[in-house]
């Protein structure tokens, strides 16, 4: 993780489906949860970061449980956290004198308050944490390489990056004819998903029930979806401590 994209890294997810820069941080997240699950699980650092956080976000918390042969894993960095919020339940019991204390200093408080607070996590998800760095990394190389006519082909053979991604590109974006040919690049496609969406409706709609919605028109709706939120888990998340 944390390594500059290469530009055939770029090439190659701009023929996946979706926006290339998601494809390249869903690779990453897996990678990281992979690595997070089999390598990572015993090391004290890594615990200690991942305690910190009180585990992952919930998207990546979830993402984690996929993984075959994980079980165990998850068991051991989950154990740890749950060990840890046991600990700060045990020192805020509302019989404990600590409360009565905390709770005479911040009088204004609910009564729980002050545990509500220690169970706070004092540091992002790993894996959002990750996904940012590795995402300013993929914009910025794509910015750098964007003037190359093989990545302007690839781009336009693609399904678009999506809008939050192609916002990040435009502000990286410096010369004006590079901008001017991602800005029609981008159009041209969006322009074609629309009209996709247009025919899926138009068929959708009992009147024309009888004409075939084809392949590209049926995922159009599912496409925009990707286009205009990003592809599924594929964001760092803004969860923050
Ligand atoms: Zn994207
Ligand atoms: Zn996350």
């Amino acid at each position: 993780m944390g390594f500059p994209f290469a530009y055939y890294d770029l090439l190659d997810a701009f023929a996946k489906p979706g926006c290339a820069v998601c494809a390249l941080l869903l690779r990453d997240a897996a990678q990281f949860l992979d690595k997070l699950l089999y390598e990572f699980v015993n090391d004290r650092q890594m615990q200690r970061a991942f305690r910190a956080s009180y585990g992952l976000c919930n998207p990546h918390s979830w993402q984690l449980t996929g993984y075959r042969g994980g079980a165990l894993g998850a068991a051991i960095l989950h154990a740890a956290v749950l060990g840890d919020i046991q600990a700060k339940m045990d020192r805020f019991a509302p019989a404990s004198a600590a409360l009565t204390g905390i709770s005479r200093l911040f009088r204004a408080d609910a009564p729980g308050e002050a545990l509500a607070r220690a169970l706070e996590p004092q540091a992002a998800c790993m894996a959002c944490e990750r996904l940012a760095v590795a995402e300013s990394d993929a914009i910025s190389t794509l910015a750098q390489v964007i003037h190359l006519p093989d990545v302007q082909s690839a781009y336009q053979a693609s399904e678009g990056l999506c809008l939050p991604h192609f916002r990040q590109l435009l502000r990286q974006v410096s010369s004006p004819s590079d901008l001017k040919a991602v800005i029609s690049f981008q159009a041209a496609i969006w322009s074609k998903l629309e009209a996709e969406i247009a025919e899926f409706q138009r068929k959708s709609d009992a009147h024309y029930g009888d004409e075939t919605i084809d392949a590209d028109e049926a995922t159009s709706w599912l496409r925009a979806v990707g286009q205009v939120a990003g592809a599924k888990g594929a964001l760092p998340g803004t969860r923050r401590p």
